[in-house]
């Protein structure tokens, strides 16, 4: 785990935030990799999940929301970790995790008894600090979607079974964040809500469970790294039948990923009481009307990112040297080819690398570097996982030929300048 934060430092992947001012525990601020490679998951997921099916509308709902919803949810009742206090050292614990439930772990001073903490961040909504303003940060994006249910209904008539995904930030105030961004306070989630006929429920949680599970692998987690693990009746959330996760094995141990949960009839039925709106499902075949069950896979973008990058890291002894290169699948992969000078005191040779990147910047994300030897520029591209450098040397201004050297193979094949863009748009697609 050092590594890969120090490699995400390093190489700008992820940041510390607010450093220069001490930081802020756990927030992270995503650097130029870092954000194209978020951005290539979310774009992944979208495609998966939204454009290529046709039973999923997607979705960009307002963070906040009415606090009324989160009555109706349960998220003000039942949104609770519990916690523990040491009186001594003042440190504040999750009690589950602690071994002993007297004593601090950090400095054996005496635990007060678990008590309720509600999770929920609050502000206040306008100019006046009253507790009638009051407001919450979302907690999940789920929400926006159930409240959204008659509008979709309205405006696109989808049959059962169909969906909603949204992808957005949420916020917990959790007691023990850690582990990178493994758990933070402020992070992102990408949701499907899935409306299924309550009868077609345990065949929906088994399909998305599988889809899910397998979007993973497609994307390039090694099999050995992903398991499945059904939740036991004592951790399902308040409104849930049944929940899979999906677990990924960090460096920490194996860890959730992404939840699939059956919520069943609760939410819509929750927000029809307390809004006193119709929100049931119209069969115009059967004549019948009832509350859909919902299937629920939800995941989180930063855990997704942290695992796809712990399980890209690899090291490899090249010619007595070690080779640090994060092996993303092409899809995910931050930069797709880099445009490097093999001088850089030769304008010639700059200049014709730079017009080279131009072109290619047009058709996928590429990068040129002239800021060191091209030893030092390819350890530099392994290191953030582009797939190509393209090198232009001496012999390019008489060829018209560049050095395209793949990032897995190292091998090397000269590549005509008019062919570069075909072959590599090619080997990407
Ligand atoms: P955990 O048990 O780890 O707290 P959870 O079961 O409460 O997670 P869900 O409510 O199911 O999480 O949220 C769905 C997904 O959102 C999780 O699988 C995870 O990927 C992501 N997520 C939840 N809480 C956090 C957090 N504090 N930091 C980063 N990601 C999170």
């Amino acid at each position: 785990m050092d590594k890969i934060v120090s490699l995400c430092k390093r190489r700008g992947f992820i940041f510390q935030g607010s450093e220069i001012y001490g930081g802020l525990a756990n927030t992270w601020d995503y650097g130029p990799y870092g954000v194209e490679l978020k951005n290539n998951l979310k774009k992944a997921w979208w495609k998966t999940n939204v454009q290529e099916r046709n039973d999923i509308l997607g979705m960009d709902c307002a963070i906040l929301m009415h606090p009324k919803v989160w009555e109706a949810s349960g998220h003000v009742h039942n949104f609770f970790d519990m916690k523990s206090d040491c009186m001594n050292c003042k440190k504040r614990f999750k009690s589950a995790d602690l071994k002993d439930d007297a004593k601090c772990p950090e400095c054996g001073g005496q635990l007060t008894g678990a008590r309720p903490f509600n999770l929920m961040f609050k502000t206040y909504q306008g100019p006046v600090e009253e507790s009638g303003n009051e407001i919450y940060l979302r907690p999940e994006t789920a929400q926006g979607m159930f409240v959204n249910f008659a509008n979709i209904q309205d405006a696109r008539h989808p049959k059962l079974p169909f969906g909603m995904a949204q992808i957005g930030k949420s916020f917990r105030n959790e007691i023990t964040p850690g582990n990178f961004t493994f758990r933070t306070r402020e992070f992102e989630q990408m949701e499907i809500e899935y409306f299924v006929n309550p009868k077609d429920a345990e065949r929906a949680l088994g399909e998305w469970i599988d889809s899910r599970f397998n979007w993973y692998l497609g994307l390039g987690i090694k099999p050995e790294n992903l398991r499945k693990r059904q939740h036991g009746k004592d951790e399902l959330a308040h409104y849930a039948h049944a929940c899979m996760d999906v677990e990924y094995n960090f460096p920490f141990g194996w860890a959730e990923l992404e939840g699939v949960a059956n919520r069943a009839d609760f939410d819509l039925k929750q927000h029809a009481q307390y809004s006193s709106k119709e929100l049931q499902y119209f069969d115009d075949t059967t004549k019948e009307k009832f509350y859909p069950y919902i299937i629920e896979p939800s995941g989180g973008v930063d855990r997704a990112v942290l695992a796809f990058l712990i399980d890209a890291y690899h090291e490899e002894k090249v010619k007595e040297e070690t080779r640090v290169v994060l092996k993303f699948n092409k899809e995910l992969c931050p930069v797709k080819a880099a445009v490097l000078p093999l001088l850089r005191n030769r304008p010639e040779i700059v200049e014709l690398a730079k017009n080279i990147s131009a072109d290619l910047k047009k058709s996928f994300t590429a990068v040129y570097d002239d800021t060191g030897s091209i030893g030092k520029l390819y350890r530099r591209q392994d290191e953030v996982g582009t797939l190509y450098c393209v090198t232009v040397d001496v012999q390019t201004l008489e060829d018209k030929q560049v050095t395209v050297r793949s990032r897995d193979t190292m091998l090397q094949e000269r590549i005509s300048i008019d062919q570069l863009k075909q072959y590599l748009i090619n080997k990407l697609s």
